[in-house]
């Protein structure tokens, strides 16, 4: 449940990302459409993985115009200066997720049920970025995704009987 302190919050790193967003179309000499923050306004409001087709029907049930191929572009534009990550949650298809302000985490997923558990971890964390400064880099963020199954067999089989495509 959300208190009214993580909603403030929420909110707060919703504005900034959305002004980060705007210079960066300005820099960029991009229109700075209201389709386009949309977009970003619709994945930082929601909590959970999103796909752009999931994005695009949420944007078209408000009643917006947006097209499913300014969905994809506004996407890839945040992907690019590290406002969303992408995941793969094993679903032959891309998720995303607001990165702005959130810490980076594990996602576990069940390849039998799709069930999404995140983790995070401090030494994770550390680790990740040692390896990249041993690589030479320097660490933006990471979102990670490992497959097991459920250990929870019934529950695991109850899910993937009513799996729905996505
Ligand atoms: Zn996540
Ligand atoms: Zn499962």
């Amino acid at each position: 449940m959300q208190t009214p302190d993580t909603v403030t919050e929420s909110n707060e790193r919703a504005a900034q990302a959305e002004s980060m967003f705007r210079s960066f179309l300005k820099a960029e000499g991009l229109r700075c459409t209201s389709e386009r923050i949309d977009v970003l306004q619709e994945v930082y409001r929601s909590d959970t993985h999103l796909d752009a087709d999931g994005i695009y029907n949420r944007l078209r049930e408000k009643g917006t115009g947006i097209s499913r191929a300014t969905v994809y572009h506004t996407l890839d534009l945040l992907f690019r200066i590290n406002l969303v990550t992408r995941i793969d949650l094993g679903h032959h298809h891309t998720h995303y997720e607001k990165a702005f302000g959130v810490a980076n985490h594990l996602h576990i997923v069940c390849h039998r049920c799709g069930r999404v558990e995140e983790a995070t971890s401090s030494r994770l964390g550390g680790l990740v970025e040692k390896l990249c400064a041993e690589q030479g880099f320097t660490l933006g963020s990471f979102s990670l995704q490992v497959f097991g199954e459920c250990r929870d067999r019934q529950g695991c089989d109850e899910r993937s009987g009513e799996k729905p495509q996505g």
